[in-house]
Parts: C-alpha cells; sequence; structure tokens
C-alpha cells in the first residue's frame, strides 16, 4: 500500500523527523485558510525554524526554484499584507509532480507562492485537474488533494531511502548527495555517487553508520548530531511502519543548517497492515485500480495489466508461468489473478466477473491445479459461476492434478461453450487463439 505524501509526513513527524509544517486541503478556500493559519503560526518573532527568511537566496537556489516557482502570482496579495513563502503541492500517489504538467496546460504539480490568496489561485489550477508526470503514464493523475506547507529553502538536496534488499534479506540505506533529480539517471551514469550501507536487522541502525553516512553525503562537523538523528528517526519509522520502502527526495539542508525531510514516499508491506490500523486507514482508494479494489474485497490478489488475455490461476507461481507462456505464444495477459489454494465458488464467480468487466479481455484462460483442491470441486465450481455471469468471451479451462478425469467429465458434459486443454502449452495456444480470431 501506499500513502500521500502529506500522510507520510504526519508518520515522519510521529517519529520525531522534521519536515516542513504543513495541511492538506480538497477545496481552493481550504488551501487559503490553511495557508493562512500557517502565517498566523509563524509570525516575525514566532522563531518556528521551519520558516526561512526570506532574501539570502544564492544563485544556485534561485535557479532550483525558477522551474518550480514557474508564475509567481503577487495578485491577491495586498500592500503591507503579511507574506510566507509557501509551497503548494499536488497530492497523487505518483512522483515527479515537480516537472509534470496538467492537462489543462498548467504547469508543475509544486509550486511556491507567497499569500494565502496565491495558494488558493494555486490550488484552484491543480485540484479536479488531471496531472501527468513522468511516473503516472500518459493518463495522467487527478488530484482531489494539495498540501499546503511552509516553504524550505534549499541549500542542498540529498537523495535517501530505506529499503529491503532481498538480496542479504536486510535493511539497505541508499543514499546521494545528488538528490531532487530522478536518483535512477545519477545510478546509471556517475553509480559513484550512490551511498549504500546495509543494517543488521537485529543490531539495527548503528550510531557509527548514521556518522559514517552523515559524512559520506557532506554535512560538516557542525551537523553530525543533527542528520545522524534524522536518518535514525527514518529508520525508526521504517522499522515500527513495517515499510518496505521509505524514500525521502529530497531530503533537504537549509542555508542556515537545518536538515529536513521535503518529500517522502512509503511502501508498506500489505502482509504486516493488520498491525497498523491508522497506516491501513490511510488507504486513499481513488489512487488504486478500481478493479484491484473489487478483487481485494473478495480475497483476490488481482494486478491489471494491459494485454487482452484474462487469466484466472490457482497460485503466484503458476500464474506467473500462465503468464509467461501466454507471451511465448505470442499473446498478451490482460491481468495476474491468484485465487488461491483453497477458492470457494464465491470467490471464482467474483473472479469472473472481475475478469469480463475489464473491455480489454478478449479471452479468458483458466488454468488450475488441484492439489490440495480437487478437480472435480474445482470445475463444478468453474461451472456454476460461468452460469451465473454469462461469459461474453472464449473461455479455456486447463485443469491437472487430483480428480482429474471426473472435472474433465464434468466440464464436458456441462453444455457450456468452453474449449478444454490439455497441457499448459496448448491452453495458452488456445487461448492466443481465441483473443485473436483471424
Ligand atoms: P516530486 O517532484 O513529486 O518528487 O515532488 P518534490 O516534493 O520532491 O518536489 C520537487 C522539487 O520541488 C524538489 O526537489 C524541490 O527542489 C522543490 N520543492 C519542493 N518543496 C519545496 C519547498 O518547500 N521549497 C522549495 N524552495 N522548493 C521545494
Ligand atoms: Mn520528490
Amino acid at each position: 500500500m501506499n500513502v500521500h505524501e502529506y500522510q507520510a509526513k504526519e508518520l515522519l513527524q510521529k517519529f520525531g523527523v522534521a519536515t516542513t509544517r504543513g495541511k492538506v486541503a480538497s477545496t481552493p478556500e481550504e488551501a487559503e485558510q490553511v495557508a493562512r493559519e500557517l502565517g498566523d503560526v509563524a509570525g516575525p518573532d514566532s522563531g518556528g525554524q521551519l520558516l526561512q527568511p526570506s532574501g539570502a537566496t544564492s544563485e544556485k537556489d534561485t535557479k532550483r526554484r525558477s522551474w518550480a516557482t514557474q508564475p509567481v502570482h503577487t495578485t491577491g496579495c495586498p500592500p503591507g499584507a503579511k507574506r510566507v513563502d509557501l509551497v503548494v503541492k499536488a497530492q497523487i500517489h505518483a512522483g515527479g509532480r515537480g516537472k509534470g504538467t496538467f492537462t489543462n496546460g498548467f504547469k508543475g504539480g509544486v509550486h511556491l507562492c507567497k499569500s494565502p490568496a496565491e495558494a488558493r489561485e494555486i490550488a484552484a489550477k491543480m485540484l479536479g485537474q488531471t496531472l501527468v508526470t513522468h511516473q503516472t503514464g500518459p493518463a495522467g493523475r487527478v488530484v482531489n488533494k494539495v498540501l499546503v506547507a511552509k516553504s524550505a529553502e534549499i541549500a542542498r538536496e540529498i537523495y535517501f531511502a530505506i529499503l529491503l534488499d532481498r538480496a542479504t534479506a536486510a535493511p539497505l540505506i541508499v543514499a546521494s548527495t545528488e538528490g531532487g533529480v530522478e536518483i535512477e539517471a545519477v545510478a546509471a551514469k556517475s553509480p559513484e555517487k550512490i551511498i549504500r550501507e546495509q543494517i543488521d536487522p537485529l543490531a539495527g541502525l548503528q550510531s557509527f553508520q548514521t556518522r559514517k553516512l552523515a559524512k559520506q553525503l557532506g554535512f560538516d562537523s557542525s551537523q553530525l548530531k543533527e542528520a545522524p538523528k534524522l536518518f535514525d528517526g527514518l529508520y525508526r519509522t521504517f522499522i515500527a511502519c513495517d515499510c518496505s520502502m521509505l524514500e525521502v527526495n529530497p531530503l533537504v539542508v537549509t542555508p542556515n543548517g537545518t536538515v529536513l525531510a521535503l518529500d517522502a514516499k512509503f511502501n508498506f508491506d500489505d502482509n504486516a497492515l493488520y498491525r497498523h490500523p491508522e497506516i491501513a486507514a490511510m488507504r486513499d482508494i481513488a489512487e488504486e485500480d478500481p478493479r484491484e479494489v473489487e478483487a481485494s474485497k473478495h480475497g483476490l490478489n488481482y494486478i491489471g495489466l494491459d494485454g487482452n488475455i484474462a487469466c484466472l490461476v490457482n497460485g503466484a507461481g503458476l500464474a506467473m508461468a500462465t503468464m509467461d507462456i501466454i507471451k511465448f505464444y505470442g499473446g498478451s495477459p490482460a491481468n495476474f489473478l491468484d485465487v488461491g489454494g483453497g477458492a470457494t465458488e464465491e470467490q471464482v464467480t467474483e473472479a469472473f466477473k472481475i475478469l469480463i468487466a475489464d473491455k480489454n479481455v478478449k479471452a479468458i484462460l483458466v488454468n488450475i491445479f488441484g492439489g490440495i483442491m480437487r478437480c472435480d470441486v474445482i470445475a463444478q465450481g468453474i461451472i456454476n459461476a460461468v452460469k451465473t455471469v454469462h461469459l461474453p468471451v472464449p473461455l479455456v479451462v486447463r485443469l491437472e492434478g487430483t480428480n482429474l478425469a471426473a472435472g474433465k467429465k464434468l466440464i464436458a458434459e456441462s453444455g457450456l461453450a468452453v474449449i478444454a486443454a490439455d497441457d499448459l502449452a496448448d491452453a495458452a495456444r488456445k487461448a492466443v487463439a481465441a483473443a485473436n480470431p483471424k
């Protein structure tokens, strides 16, 4: 599961990780209100460390800001009104927002501004609009919420991520002084700029490691307390929330040396979500594939793909093999659907409904191995499900395993237009042919 940046920052703050202060808004008026509140808490004498004094901007900062700033409107800010440095950020489950473009032509999902009225104007241009970034694909994502936050002044942008390294089965910190930009490009062009620090899962992140990282990331001796403290907070968040990935890009150093997380992206281990009802409650279904949402309601593992052969399979390994062999015979899978080892007839029925709801689907391939479940039971389930659902596309069925003969007999005598297959290769060939009639 993923969460929005504003939710990720709420979690980080719980673990004492410094971020900018801000709040989410769903309407332009709310955005203005939040901006006003942010202005009020950090008046000139509040000493709020996250509100940076304006001015004293280096040339590099100005350059960095130029694309994020876009048109910095001064309209709506009456003379003498309190001016604050704010940022309005589109909230979608995808990165690359800063360099993204809305389909209405508005450029940038991250905008700096100076007044509550401006925050409202920018929010109005983002909310309800579709933002396309290099991570959303051409269809883009509709922005339903924006984060309005204090803007931080940036001296340096660092990349910092913690993930599970499958090779060592342990957490791994991946960091770089080249933050802000796409880390994939840094890894490809200058791999020596990627720092890796493996963590012993039992001992946890040690202080010698956080100090080493701080030095490698160019922090000077005055920051050798603050930076390690932040890394430590990120690691504690990663472990306590059962994350599979926690990425902060950028982690920024302000001109006065404050270190904070300016962006945050989390991936949670879905199998551990039951331990975190407060995180599970952050799920935003509007950001997910509706087919996957429906499938998860019925306990089905479904992942939508863009081909035209729907697969209904028991077991993830078998699902992978099925997709491979479809590709091998020149076809393209429309999905990955694993009904699991003990699927009920209701689940199989729901699975068929989800498959045929996908307008791209031109044929369905059922590939079941009757191990614990017997083939005759499965066959009866398929027959009943198909009778309820009325399939609009050809159905190829391949069964193997316990009570195979009885299963095949049931299907043959069912009177349904099922294309029976003898083995996996036969099934794939028949499914590809059925999906692409001459
Ligand atoms: P992403 O493009 O989706 O990864 O969104 P980010 O939150 O990482 O923002 C993109 C870029 O916008 C960052 O790398 C920063 O350079 C800039 N940016 C984001 N927030 C702020 C802010 O509060 N102040 C300033 N000055 N720049 C910001
Ligand atoms: Mn980012």
